[in-house]
């Protein structure tokens, strides 16, 4: 089966500013990953894809005009959307590439060209319908899954976001939509950014029962991701029949991050990695995009031949 991975070398371009822990530097080491021998034999199965950014038209069916003309202010001027998400003058046009590049692994799938795409980019989970914040501008995510349900006879999708942070961004767009299914494992939002993703918040209306947060506390493993995969993300997604899969999050669940005080392992990642790829074989034909972003140690980041 087919794989696919987008980059483009501009995603390094995503650096909000040298003290930040979101520095471009994550995507450096990626070209050298994506030549490492173990991705080189299996050359045949996997095609890179280089991306263009997304129209604004792709952008403006996610979010309000009022907040898209505030961050196209401050992409000429520079300027912050919270204190901890500063912007550099032409963030937004990177952030667009991100978001093309979820579109193009989208529209790889939709036009069955492949089954699987990894995009090692953002997933800013944080951008909601009329806000940003926690390091996010644009949710690339959503603009995906618009265009997808725009263009595409994709309209039932399961989102599963196993960053550390909750996903509220995502979930905010889609809280009243009975089609996207939003899953949501993450730290405690008692101890962690952004304070939202309670088990309690569960959509509303059309959307009741279509968000589903899963707080671990502190301290949370392996094994207890693992068993919140079974238990719950397993038997919803049978129920729910999605034509396709996205999952996002990096690595700041990981032990070793500073910023949660979760404990996976890579190995834990890998498995969640499996376990999510035989999930979308059982459900969606295999019909995944996975999309890497987050994670905040520089040792953990991706580098050639790490386990
Ligand atoms: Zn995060």
């Amino acid at each position: 089966m087919k794989t696919a991975i987008v980059f483009h070398d501009d995603f390094r371009k995503y650096a909000l500013g040298s003290d930040h822990p979101f520095t471009g530097e994550r995507y450096k080491h990626l070209p050298e990953v994506f030549g490492h021998k173990d991705l080189s034999a299996r050359k045949s199965e996997i095609t890179f894809m280089r991306p263009k950014p997304a129209d604004e038209a792709c952008i403006e069916a996610v979010h309000g005009e009022q907040y898209l003309g505030f961050i196209r202010g401050i992409n000429e001027t520079g300027g912050m959307i919270t204190l901890d998400t500063p912007i550099p003058p032409g963030l937004y046009d990177i952030a667009r590439l991100f978001a093309g590049a979820n579109i193009l692994a989208g529209r790889l799938i939709a036009e069955n060209m492949v089954r699987r795409v990894v995009v090692p980019g953002l997933g800013a989970h944080h951008a909601g319908y009329d806000f940003g914040g926690g390091f996010c501008m644009i949710n690339d995510i959503a603009v995906m899954i618009e265009y997808l349900r725009k263009y595409y006879p994709v309209q039932k999708i399961m989102a599963i976001d196993y960053d550390a942070h909750c996903g509220d961004g995502t979930q905010d767009i889609y809280y009243d939509c009975p089609d996207v299914l939003c899953v949501d494992l993450h730290q405690d939002p008692m101890t962690l950014f952004p304070g939202k993703g309670f088990a309690y918040q569960i959509g509303v209306d059309a959307g009741q029962g279509h968000t589903i947060n899963l707080p671990m506390p502190p301290g949370a493993s392996d094994e207890d991701f693992m068993r919140a995969f079974q238990e719950v993300i397993l038997p919803v997604a049978m129920d729910f029949a999605p034509d396709l899969i996205v999952a996002n999050g990096g690595l700041d669940a990981h032990v070793d991050d500073p910023l949660s005080q979760l404990r996976l392992s890579i190995n834990g990642f890998q498995q969640m990695m499996r376990s999510i790829a035989d999930l979308s074989q059982k459900v969606c034909d295999s019909r995944l995009i996975l999309i890497l972003g987050g994670g905040y140690n520089p040792k953990v980041v991706p580098a050639p031949g790490r386990r």
